[in-house]
């Protein structure tokens, strides 16, 4: 990135101002860059943007950071003023079959609590030495096996069914024997599994997600405050990007009808999801409807503290998440996150107006959040990235332009890392 387009202009234009737009934003705008961004909602932050239910803190989701580089923590440090809460998660996950809860990710030591212990013993053991230590060279190839096969022999199939088989479902709407193991490692893990070789699901102590990650951490102030600040320096507009209109002269119309023409821009930086700058909705995901349920009068609503619990059975949720276990929100009531899955092809038109024009205003309704992950789908965000390739000056940043299962320190770095590229502006 270190020429100049033929205009010679310091110009960058990010699509989306989401947590990839936004720091997209904030390292080039720090680096001398003039920096526009056109978001379609009334404020940055996408999915990692704090709203407010009866006066609580929510965002799309737990939004909990956490990342073991600390040239990527200093952002946040820095950002937030170091006011961060430090946050111990704990989560379960409800398996109805049992009728009980267990500890996500799946422990050893709940086993002798399972109704049906011996035989998921039996199963367990069928790739393991007698220290129960998995043989990796009796279990398939991470990356060149499937999300299912790996799982059900490092851990049977009893255990296969009770934990992740509806799951990853609901998760993907895929079958985990067609979805790909690359996924499952977020790059924020990469650096325990360096080689994926072995990797055991099953953890034999304590631990939770995160484990061993000391930065694991929700700023006071909300993450608005964060996005904002990333974006201070940038021009924001709010309009929708509709799509590429690719003639002699490519350039990108708005849904206002504005034109921005590449050649104008020294890089476009593209956060949102390939299809749609061409004008198409063809990608699979799977999306979520936020339910935001308050309790009133109650002042905590879930066990031991646990954070978020997820449904591991046929139930419409995914996971549910006691806010204020995150935020530390002080309040009388508690704010309770449903999450339910909704497929592509799910239409607004579905619910109530007034409830969906709340749930658009407040976030509550994305269609694409967790692009699927099966070899299809990737060769098909292929077409659309290679269909761009001869503009030179686009470039592609974040979960939904890469096609990641990215949380947001993977996007964040993202965009760091793309801003290496860029030179200084004197
Ligand atoms: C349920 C859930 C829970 C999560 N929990 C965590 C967590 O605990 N920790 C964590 O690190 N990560 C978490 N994540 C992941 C995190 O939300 C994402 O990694 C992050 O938001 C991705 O940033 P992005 O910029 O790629 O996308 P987004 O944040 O979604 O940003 C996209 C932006 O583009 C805008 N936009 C869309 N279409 C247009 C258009 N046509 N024109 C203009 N603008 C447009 C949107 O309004 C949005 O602002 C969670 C995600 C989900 C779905």
């Amino acid at each position: 990135m270190s020429e100049k387009n033929n205009n010679g202009k310091n110009k960058i234009l990010v699509l989306g101002g989401g947590v990839a737009g936004s720091s997209a934003a904030h390292f080039l705008s720090k680096k001398g860059y003039d920096v526009t961004v056109i978001e379609k909602l009334g404020k940055c932050g996408g999915l990692s943007r704090t709203y407010r239910y009866a006066g609580h803190p929510y965002e799309f989701g737990p939004h909990v950071w956490f990342w073991p580089d600390d040239e990527i923590n200093n952002v946040i440090r820095e950002l937030s003023d170091d006011e961060l809460y430090y946050i111990d998660r704990k989560l379960f996950t409800f398996v109805e079959q049992d009728n009980k809860k267990y500890r996500y990710p799946i422990h050893f030591s709940d086993i002798k609590d399972m109704p049906d212990k011996e035989e998921v013993m039996k199963q367990l053991q069928k790739h393991r030495d007698p220290d129960m230590k998995l043989k990796p060279e009796e279990l398939p190839t991470i990356g060149d096996c499937f999300f299912g096969e790996y799982f059900k022999a490092a851990i049977g199939d009893g255990l296969y069914n009770k934990f992740m088989r509806n799951y990853t479902w609901k998760m993907w709407n895929i079958d985990g024997d067609k979805l790909k193991t690359s996924m499952v490692w977020a790059d924020r893990f990469k650096h325990h599994y360096e080689k994926l070789k072995g990797y055991d699901p099953l953890k034999f102590e304590d631990h939770t997600l995160g484990k061993g990650i000391k930065f694991q951490v929700y700023p006071k102030r909300g993450w608005d405050h964060i996005w904002d600040r990333m974006v201070e320096n940038s021009n924001v507009i709010h309009d929708e990007v509709d799509r590429i209109i690719d003639e002699k002269r490519p350039y990108l119309l708005t849904k206002k009808g504005d034109k921005y023409y590449f050649d104008e821009y020294h890089t476009v930086i593209n956060t949102l999801h390939v299809d749609l700058i061409w004008g198409e909705d063809v990608l699979p995901a799977t999306g979520r409807m936020m339910i935001p349920l308050l309790i009133p009068g109650c002042k905590k609503a879930f066990p031991e503290d646990a954070e978020s619990l997820h449904y591991s059975s046929c139930e419409f949720q995914t996971r549910v998440t006691e806010m204020k276990v995150i935020t530390r929100h002080e309040s009388p009531d508690t704010l309770i996150l449903i999450e339910v899955p909704i497929t592509n092809d799910m239409k607004e038109s579905c619910f109530p107006e007034n409830a969906m024009n709340y749930a658009l205003d407040n976030n509550l309704f994305c269609r694409r959040t967790y692009c699927q992950q099966s070899e299809e789908a990737l060769a098909l965000h292929k077409k659309f990235v290679d269909k761009g390739s001869h503009i030179k000056n686009l470039v592609h940043c974040g979960r939904y332009a890469e096609f990641k299962y990215w949380g947001m320190p993977e996007t964040v770095n993202s965009a760091y890392q793309l801003s290496k590229k860029f030179e200084e502006v004197k």
